[in-house]
């Protein structure tokens, strides 16, 4: 059975493709190369280097393809909020190309890499995939409007979809080529920032007076490698015209002094940190409700944080 996977050399889309050749798999990579890297893109997949935008690129990418990993898309939240047309370019116009090309080629089958900021603020916690999607950054409504197109491609043309809606994803996979980072330029996320701070560049912890137990912000938390085998679980559940939307997740918050506390354990060194007001468009809690993945999928994720932040800091070269 042939995946393509778009974005597959990106940090998420690469882990997939070790992951699903290690299973037998067989693996086409559709990848602009715009922020990934071509050397974290396993030898034994086919790479097409192209755009999930050009239509000609998307049917020779497609070709003796059963099913679609959809990773490819701009991911961070302050770029969206600066070129929110970028994001509704690449990230709605590419899926609409890209699911515009499977109709054609007769593939029926898609995984979608959609996200918790799609919740937007939540009115409750922990958030269960029937909550309400108020995006509060573009960033957050173009996944919201792509599981729409998704829903919409179900009904009409049949196709059989699942949307991972994930939540903080870190940690790394150790190849026989070495550890797949994340290799973000400029980093925004956490566990990245936290595990490079020096006393001269220490870490800026966004705001420290959320109504929260420590006062920082909480997130959950998924290694990648639970994230990918739960991938892996969601294709073999490919099997009827639906659109169904799945919570990826640990289950649980933490907050991000635990985060630093945690990253210290695994450095066995103090973190530096800096207080710092918080960042625009973070809302205080964001913790999935993972229930539907665990009976839907019959997955779990089985690694901490600990192990997270001990695999980043493997992958970041740090220890
Ligand atoms: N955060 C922080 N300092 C940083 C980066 C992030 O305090 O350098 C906080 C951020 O405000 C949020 C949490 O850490 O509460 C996780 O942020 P990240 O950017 O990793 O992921 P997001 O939750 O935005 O998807």
């Amino acid at each position: 059975m042939r995946i393509l996977v778009t974005g597959g050399a990106g940090y998420i889309g690469s882990t997939a493709v070790r992951m699903l050749i290690e299973k037998g798999f067989d693996v086409t990579v559709l990848d602009d190369l715009s922020t990934g890297h071509r050397d974290a893109i396993s030898s034994s997949a086919t790479f097409i280097e192209g755009s999930i935008l050009n239509p000609d690129d998307v049917t020779t990418a497609l070709k003796e393809c059963d099913a679609v990993i959809h990773f490819a898309g701009k991911s961070l939240v302050g770029e969206s909020v600066l070129k929110p047309d970028l994001y509704w370019s690449v990230n709605v116009e590419g899926t609409r190309i890209l699911l515009d090309g499977m109709r054609k080629a007769g593939i029926t089958r898609m995984v979608f890499s959609s996200s918790a900021a799609t919740y937007g603020e939540p009115l409750t916690t922990p958030i269960l995939e029937t909550d309400p999607t108020l995006p509060t950054n573009p960033y957050g409504a173009t996944k919201a409007r792509i599981d729409e197109m998704l829903a919409v491609e179900s009904d009409h043309y049949g196709l059989s979809a699942i949307s991972l809606r994930y939540f903080n994803v870190a940690g790394a996979l150790s190849t026989s080529q070495g550890w797949l980072a994340e290799r973000h330029s400029p980093e925004t996320h956490l566990i990245p920032n936290v595990l490079r701070s020096t006393q001269e560049n220490p870490v800026s912890v966004f705001g420290t007076d959320w109504p929260t137990s420590d006062g920082t912000c909480i997130r959950d938390y998924v290694h990648v490698v639970d994230l990918i085998e739960a991938h892996i679980k969601a294709l073999g559940a490919l099997n009827s015209p639906t659109h169904t939307i799945i919570n990826l997740g640990s289950g649980r918050g933490y907050s991000v002094f635990e985060v630093i506390d945690a990253a210290s354990a695994a450095l066995a060194r103090e973190v530096h940190r800096r207080k710092s007001p918080r960042r625009d468009g973070d809302p205080a809690v964001l913790v999935a409700d993972i229930s539907r993945a665990k009976t839907l999928l019959s997955w779990a994720p089985t690694r901490d944080i600990a192990q997270m932040v001990l695999d980043s800091a493997h992958a970041l070269e740090l220890i």
